[in-house]
C-alpha cells in the first residue's frame, strides 16, 4: 500500500497567503512532554508584544485562524485578552493546550469573547498528574473524552485532540482513531505529529551559518541514541497504520517538502460517517474546491471549521469526486440497514498527520513546504518547530560529520611491505 502525490491535492498555501499563524504566548508550561519544542527560559510575553505580532500576522500573513500556542497558553495571565484580540482583528483563535488547566468555566469565558475552538495534545510520553502518567494511548482515551465532552456540553466550538507519534505508541494509532469514530459528533479532527529530535553525540556536529560550532544539546529537541530509536516514522508510515485497520479512510491533501522532492509533510484526510458507521472520506476534487472556493469567498484559505455536519447539497459533490459518489452510496446501503440512521446527521472528521523536519545526509534540513506553523520571532516569521535555535544561537543550525574524529597515531601504523604494494598501472 503506497501513497501517490499524483492522486492527492497540493494545498495552495504560501508564505503570505497562510490559512494557520502559529503565535507563541509564553514558553511557561505545566507538564513535560518527550516530543516539546520549546525551553522554559523566557517565560510569559507581554500583552502588547502579543498584539504586535497578531497586527503583524494580520499584514503579511492573511490567517483565518491563530493558533494560540507555547508552552501552555493557559498559564498566560492575559488568556482571555489575547483570545478576545484575534477576534476583533477577525482571525479566529484556536487554543492549542494540554488541558491541564482548563476549566468549564474558563471555557465558557474564552468562548465569549470569540473562541474558535480548542485543540488537545495528549499522549503517553507526557509527564502530567500521576493518576495519567504511565498510562497506554488506549487508557488515555479516558482523558481524551473528559476533554471533548467539557467542549461538546459548552457547545458550539471546534474541537480535535493531537499526540506525537512514536515507535512505541505507532501501534495504538487505530485505537485512538477507533476512538475518535465513536465520537464523531464530538471530535472534529485528530492530529498526529511523528517525532523528530537533533541527534547528537553520535557523530553530528552543529554549526551556525558564521561557521561558529554549538552544543545543540541545549536544545529541547536534541537526543542521544536511546531517544532516537523512538524517531523515524513517516507520515506515509501513520497514513498506512490507519489505512490498514480503516478502508474508509483515506487522505487528500499533502504539503511537500522543503529540500526532498519526495516527502509528504502534511498529509490531511477526511472521513464522513454518523455516530456507529464510517462511510468513507472525501477526495481531493472536494479538497481542491473547498480551498478555492473558501478563499473565492471569504479571501483567506480555510482551515478548521466550527459546523462538522455535511449539508445536503454536498451530494452535488459527487458529480465531481467519485471517493464521494462511494461515501454516499455507502450511507445508502447503511440507512437500509439501518433505517433509523436517515435522519442522523453526516459528520466530517479529519485527520491530519504531520512528519515534523527531517535531516538529509547532506545536512539541508527538510521543512513543511509552505510551513503552516510559522511563528513571528523578532519581526520576521520562523519555523516555530526550530525557534529556539534563534533563540539560543540567533540562527538556524546546520547538522555536520564531526571533525574532531581522531586519526591514529602516525607511529603506530604498521610499515607496509613493498612486495605487498600493488603497482598503479
Ligand atoms: S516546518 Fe512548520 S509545519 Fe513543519 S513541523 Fe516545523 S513548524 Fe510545524
Amino acid at each position: 500500500m503506497q501513497l501517490s502525490k499524483r492522486s492527492l491535492y497540493r494545498m495552495p498555501w504560501s508564505m503570505n497567503d497562510n490559512p494557520i499563524g502559529w503565535l507563541e504566548t509564553t514558553d511557561k508550561c505545566n507538564i513535560h512532554c518527550l516530543g516539546c519544542y520549546r525551553l522554559q527560559i523566557a517565560g510569559h510575553k507581554p500583552l502588547e508584544q502579543i498584539k504586535e505580532e497578531l497586527r503583524f500576522f494580520k499584514e503579511w500573513r492573511n490567517c483565518y485562524n491563530i493558533s494560540i500556542a507555547g508552552g501552555e497558553p493557559l498559564m498566560h495571565p492575559d488568556i482571555v485578552e489575547i483570545i478576545r484580540y484575534i477576534d476583533e482583528l477577525g482571525m479566529k483563535p484556536l487554543l492549542l493546550t494540554n488541558g491541564r488547566a482548563l476549566t468549564r468555566e474558563v471555557l465558557v469565558e474564552m468562548k465569549r469573547v470569540g473562541l474558535l475552538g480548542v485543540a488537545f495534545h495528549v499522549d503517553k510520553m507526557q509527564q502530567r498528574q500521576p493518576e495519567w502518567n504511565h498510562k497506554t494511548e488506549v487508557e488515555l482515551n479516558e482523558l481524551r473524552q473528559y476533554y471533548v465532552d467539557m467542549v461538546h456540553d459548552v457547545g458550539g466550538l471546534y474541537c480535535n485532540t493531537g499526540m506525537t507519534v512514536y515507535q512505541s505508541n505507532v501501534h495504538e494509532i487505530p485505537e485512538v482513531v477507533r476512538w475518535g469514530n465513536r465520537n464523531i459528533d464530538r471530535v472534529h479532527g485528530m492530529v498526529f505529529i511523528t517525532f523528530r529530535a537533533a541527534p547528537v553525540d553520535l557523530g553530528i556536529e552543529y554549526v551556525t551559518p558564521d561557521g561558529a560550532h554549538v552544543d545543540a544539546g541545549e536544545l529541547s529537541y536534541s537526543a542521544g541514541q536511546g531517544v532516537m530509536e523512538d524517531t523515524g516514522l513517516t507520515s506515509e508510515d501513520v497514513w498506512r497504520t490507519i489505512r490498514t485497520e480503516f478502508p474508509h479512510y483515506d487522505a487528500s491533501a499533502y504539503l511537500g517538502g522543503t529540500a526532498n522532492h519526495a516527502s509528504i509533510k502534511w498529509l490531511l484526510g477526511v472521513q464522513a460517517g454518523v455516530k456507529g458507521a464510517m462511510y468513507g472520506s472525501i477526495g481531493a476534487r472536494t479538497m481542491e474546491l473547498s480551498q478555492v472556493y473558501y478563499h473565492w469567498a471569504h479571501g483567506t484559505y480555510l482551515t478548521y471549521a466550527r459546523n462538522n455536519k455535511l449539508g445536503f447539497g454536498s451530494v452535488l459533490l459527487g458529480l465531481v469526486d467519485p471517493e464521494v459518489r462511494a461515501a454516499f452510496k455507502a450511507r445508502l446501503g447503511d440507512v437500509l440497514r439501518h433505517p433509523g440512521r436517515l435522519f442522523q446527521p453526516i459528520y466530517l472528521q479529519s485527520i491530519g498527520i504531520i512528519q515534523a523536519p527531517d535531516i538529509m545526509p547532506d545536512g539541508r534540513a527538510d521543512m513543511c513546504d509552505s510551513c503552516p506553523d510559522m511563528t513571528v520571532y523578532e519581526g520576521n516569521l520562523i519555523n516555530s518547530c526550530r525557534m529556539d535555535e534563534w533563540r539560543l544561537f540567533g540562527s538556524f543550525l546546520t547538522p555536520q560529520m564531526a571533525t574532531d574524529i581522531s586519526l591514529p597515531d602516525e607511529s603506530n601504523i604498521p610499515e607496509i611491505e613493498e612486495e605487498t604494494l600493488i603497482p598503479v598501472p
